[in-house]
């Protein structure tokens, strides 16, 4: 019963979310086909510069492609991955990450915990779960879910 109640708490929650809350601080979206370098602009070749961004005195480097004519930058997949890392460890600094609380199952074996439908849509049953070990004590994780074949 209680486990009930929660959930509905959260699905409550989830109606108030809007995408541009969520993704307000990723400036650039990823589009897999849209990111290989190196790209041309003004017809010429773009090129590779390094840029950083600071953090509460955390210092994160990446690059982009410029072009010489324009200075419009262009984002690869492989730099656009690691900058959206560096927005969700922001957000995690700032404390500012969407958390939602889940009850732990246990069925005598193994402990489990259900994701909210509201972010199942996407998923399919083959795809695979990292869960990257975040503190020692193994009581912190980040869960990313890939697509399996
Ligand atoms: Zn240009």
């Amino acid at each position: 019963m209680k486990d009930k109640i929660k959930s509905e708490e959260i699905e409550e929650d989830f109606d108030n979310i809007k995408e541009e809350d969520i993704s307000k601080e990723v400036h650039f979206k990823i589009d897999k086909d849209a990111f290989k370098a190196p790209f041309t602009c003004h017809g010429r070749k773009t090129i590779l510069v390094g840029k950083k961004l600071s953090i509460d005195g955390i210092d994160f480097n990446y690059s982009v492609w410029q072009c010489k004519t324009c200075k419009k930058e262009y984002l690869d997949l492989e730099q656009g991955r690691k900058l959206e890392k560096f927005w969700v460890f922001k957000r995690l600094l700032e404390d500012k990450v969407i958390t939602i609380e889940r009850n732990m199952n246990y069925d005598g074996k193994t402990f489990f915990f259900r994701f909210p439908k509201e972010l199942t849509k996407d998923l399919h049953k083959d795809d695979l779960v990292d869960i990257k070990l975040l503190s020692p004590e193994g009581k912190m994780f980040l869960v990313e879910i890939r697509h399996g074949k």
